[in-house]
């Protein structure tokens, strides 16, 4: 049996009915920027979201950096965040001059771990930046109490948290601003690059959408600040908007295979994921631990069964990133997971027969290698 690990154009067949006149829409009336598509698409998950504002760009990595800019982070700053995350987090955060702080991670949910983060501060210190990882936030509460007390702001990354919930409040209604990524392979994937800032601040909200635009004021031609180029095209925007028609019922599936997961590799030898009782997990990754993950997934390879390692090198241990941390040992949860993590298929694209496969797999593969 094959078990892929995505199937974008099977996404595309169930929503193509709605794609292709939008597209065809688009190319004949030359609307190609900032029209219809876009504030759809900002306005329903602003509303879906719980916060007041939307604003659509260019990338995910685009919603951190303006996001960043826009909350007022800059040179002399430090931003407190993990290195087990996507590059994108701590790039952006050297690209508006601040500096990243890096604190260790909770071996079974992947995040940062809030009883480290007070050592971490310093009166340099900002802003906090949680990675809402594979799915599930982090442990909001204690962050956003650690923040008050310290008077830090917080920013989310919801990259990989769209339309994820804690005790009832989506990802971008803690902090100030959260930037959501919409990249082919995220639970709702653009035909390319595609990102979202949330806020419900309003002096954060106008100047994401001035810098989206070179910095440009209320006048044309007229600018306020240094900005960037990145609006979202109206073609990605009409391709969200009729895959997000289906975002709840894709997510329902990714979540009926992960409980499967979750219920059979209970007593394995595999650490699985920990879900927080107050999270709504969507299930952006289905990410396991184990000591022999090389072995494994070699072997998964030859049943015909894709993984993949999301992350391998913590950003820590790469070279352009290598003199904010401490070094080799210096973050030990982070250094440990990036070495046994592995994600297993988890689409809605995916049969019981294929989960169960899988399952059953894993199973056999770690007596083999135990
Ligand atoms: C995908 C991702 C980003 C960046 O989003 P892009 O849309 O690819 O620029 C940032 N952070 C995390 C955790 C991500 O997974």
């Amino acid at each position: 049996m094959r078990v892929p690990f995505l199937d974008i154009p099977g996404q595309y067949k169930e929503v193509r009915h709605l794609i292709d006149p939008a597209i065809a829409e688009i190319m004949e009336t030359g609307a190609y920027v900032l029209g219809k598509w876009n504030t759809q698409l900002e306005t329903e998950l602003a509303q879906r979201h719980g916060v007041k504002h939307g604003i659509a760009l260019n990338s995910g990595t685009d919603a951190l950096r303006i996001g960043m800019q826009a909350a007022g982070i800059g040179p002399g700053d430090e931003v407190i965040t993990t290195a087990f995350t996507f590059v994108a987090t701590v790039e952006t955060i050297v690209q508006v001059g601040a500096v990243p702080v890096f604190v260790d991670v909770i071996e079974n949910t992947f995040d940062i771990d809030p009883d480290l983060i007070e050592a971490a501060i310093t009166p340099r210190t900002k802003a906090i930046l949680p990675i809402h990882l594979f799915g599930q936030l982090c442990d909001m509460p204690a962050i956003m109490d650690i923040a008050r007390r310290h008077n830090l702001m917080v920013l989310e990354d919801a990259a990989q948290a769209i339309v994820t919930s804690q005790d009832g409040v989506m990802a971008g209604g803690f902090g100030i601003c959260a930037g959501v990524s919409f990249y082919v392979t995220k639970n709702l994937g653009a035909a390319g690059d595609g990102g979202l800032l949330l806020t419900n601040d309003d002096e954060v909200a106008r100047r994401s959408k001035s810098l989206r635009v070179h910095g440009m004021g209320r006048e044309r031609y007229y600018y306020d600040e240094i900005g960037y180029t990145s609006r979202m095209a109206e073609l990605q925007a009409a391709v969200l908007c009729a895959k997000l028609t289906r975002l709840d019922a894709w997510n329902a599936r990714r979540a009926e295979i992960a409980e499967r997961y979750q219920a059979a590799l209970a007593d394995s030898s595999y650490g699985i994921p920990y879900i927080r009782p107050n999270n709504e997990c969507t299930w952006h990754q289905y990410t396991v631990r184990h000591d022999d993950r090389d072995a494994i997934m070699a072997g998964l390879k030859e049943d015909g069964i894709d993984s993949a390692i999301y992350y391998p090198v913590p950003l820590h241990l790469h070279e352009p990133y290598a003199h904010f941390g401490g070094g080799a040992g210096s973050l030990p949860v982070t250094e440990r997971v990036s070495k046994q993590c592995f994600s297993l298929p988890v689409g809605h694209h995916l049969s019981d027969e294929q989960a169960d496969y899988v399952i059953q797999r894993l199973l056999a593969r770690q007596s083999v290698t135990a």
